[in-house]
């Protein structure tokens, strides 16, 4: 296939007005579009259920976004047969074709890419900025898949003896349970049922209950590129009600999760149980959360590294896996970058979205919401409040400001992931315990290093344990083919989505010798 080279979405221009103006459009027709029903899809054919999700914007929660279906153990049992059955044909399409219902998947999010991004702002409380660089990830993923697949089709190469031929290949594996988050809930969602799906499996898709409007809208992007009925099929749904079943079920070949280490531990405990019938050992690919930190020693270039610790602190409230949540700071120029770091978290403009001008929308969800704040009473008792405000009243929007605590490593609000607007600053004697400290998590998603002594940096880059560590930068970046994402310790299994290694986890590789 003569396709063009791999290149990243470039993210769009708000300064220029003819775009904002588009925005605004697509949010008064999505306005307009808000309460509509969505059923499940299997098998190609709306499927209703008993059950219905009502899933409200964050920011103004008596705002219902759309009405979801909310798949039980019926229609989860129906998916799994459809999705089995479909797993015959679809396992045999040509890579090629495979590759093209993603290409075209791109060609279309790109077409529809203002109306998908207003819906991120309704229902996922983003930024337009935010739902930009996310929806531009989706559409990388897409890209980036699709060529993957083209480059592994064949196989690779590995060594034959004389007189005899040995083939490497990789073959798809069964049926796919794709369960995604509600932080980047199309990037994340299209990133994994794409690698599923190209690589010639058949998936069932279940998106957040927190964004399963925006789920159906991914669905509908599959459909209209082509997917033939049956290979993706869309169940939205409460985890807690089919989650187990999915994941138990013999049909299912693998599962594909993003979400909270509670839930992913759960899942690789029960998808580890052989059932009746069962034929294979499930493959899990599980990332979770983190508890993410920037280090900066006494050399660092100290503006730039406030204002770094600040945008990966508060981008989409802190709701990142990859968000600093902790920021180490070398004794020495403690006091500066804290005083920087304050002032700069506090000019950040805290609002409903739907204004170009908000930098930070609300959190998700009530449950999150309480979360993060039960976390800033916690920060209240174990250190010292530097910035933010209590949070106000959840049925006026679940606003929560800019948050900073000044505390020990030991604290839970520095030890365990908050997943919102709140960083804790901790000071370090040197930069040997600032790496110590930084290395102290069960977690190992990312983390940064601001410096400019070279020892520092390549001791950092041997001995930082994270799966992704970036230098004198921020450190939430994940851009699809350049910077593949994925966690050590508790954040995961290092996946590595967006990287080279990522296809063959959806694939069974094969080895053939035919001796001459
Ligand atoms: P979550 O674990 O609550 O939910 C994730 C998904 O799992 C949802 O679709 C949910 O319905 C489903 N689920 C819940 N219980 C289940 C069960 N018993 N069986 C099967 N599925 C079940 O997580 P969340 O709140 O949606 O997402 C936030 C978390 O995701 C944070 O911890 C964040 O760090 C993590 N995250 C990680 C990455 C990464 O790449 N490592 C990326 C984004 C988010």
């Amino acid at each position: 296939m003569g396709l063009i080279p791999y290149k990243n979405e470039e993210y769009l221009d708000w300064s220029d007005k003819e775009t904002v103006e588009k925005m605004r459009a697509a949010l008064n027709e999505v306005g307009d579009e808000l309460g509509r029903s969505y059923p499940a899809i299997i098998g190609g054919k709306p499927v209703e259920t008993d059950g219905e999700i009502f899933s409200v914007n964050p920011a103004n929660p008596s705002q219902v976004v759309g009405r979801v279906a909310a798949a039980g153990e019926r229609e989860a049992d129906m998916a799994l047969e459809t999705a089995t059955k479909a797993f015959e044909s679809w396992s045999r399409t040509a890579p090629e074709a495979r590759a093209r219902v993603l290409l075209r998947a791109a060609a279309i999010m790109r077409r529809r890419k203002f109306e998908m991004l207003a819906w991120e702002v309704y229902e996922g409380g983003k930024p337009w900025a935010e739902a930009d660089a996310q929806f531009a990830e989706a559409i990388d993923f897409l890209e980036y898949y699709a060529r993957e697949m083209l480059r592994l089709k064949d196989g690779v190469e590995i060594y034959s003896v004389p007189g005899e031929e040995s083939r490497y290949f990789y073959q798809p594996m069964g049926v796919g349970v794709i369960i995604a988050p509600w932080n980047f809930p199309t990037a994340i969602l299209t990133g994994m049922s794409s690698a599923a799906l190209v690589t010639g499996n058949t998936v069932i898709m279940k998106p957040s209950e927190f964004t399963s409007v925006i789920g159906a809208k991914v669905a509908e992007v599959f459909a209209e590129a082509g997917l033939p009925e049956g290979v993706l099929n869309f169940l939205p749904g409460y985890g807690s009600e089919v989650g187990d079943y999915l994941v138990q079920d013999p049909r299912t070949r693998f599962i594909s999760f993003t979400g909270s280490v509670k839930t992913g531990l759960r899942i690789n405990e029960l998808a580890a149980w052989q059932i009746e019938k069962q034929r294979w050992i499930k493959r899990c690919i599980v990332e979770t959360g983190g508890k993410d930190a920037m280090v900066i020693d006494d050399s660092a270039d100290l503006d730039d590294a406030a204002a770094d610790i600040v945008k990966s602190a508060y981008g989409n409230a802190g709701q990142k896996c990859s968000a600093a949540s902790r920021a180490i700071l070398h004794a020495d120029i403690y006091d500066e970058v804290l005083s920087s770091v304050v002032e700069k978290a506090q000019a950040l403009k805290v609002g409903v979205p739907n204004d170009p001008e908000v930098y930070m929308g609300p959190v998700i969800s009530e449950p999150q919401f309480e979360k993060v704040s039960g976390y800033i009473e916690t920060g209240k008792d174990e250190g010292e409040r530097l910035l933010g405000d209590d949070p106000g009243d959840p049925e006026r929007g679940y606003f929560i400001t800019p948050t900073i605590f000044g505390v020990d490593p030991e604290a839970r609000v520095a030890q365990e992931e908050i997943f919102g607007p709140v960083l804790s600053v901790i000071k370090a004697r040197d930069f040997e315990e600032a790496l110590s400290i930084a290395n102290d998590t069960p977690y190992g998603l990312t983390g940064g290093v601001y410096s400019k002594n070279r020892e520092h940096l390549e001791r950092a880059r041997r001995e930082f344990r994270a799966g992704n560590v970036y230098f004198n930068r921020s450190i939430t970046g994940a851009l699809v083919g350049v910077q593949p994402f994925g966690g050590f310790g508790m954040s995961g299994t290092d996946s590595k989505a967006g990287g080279p290694d990522y296809l063959p986890l959806h694939m069974l590789a094969k080895t053939v010798i035919e001796r001459f």
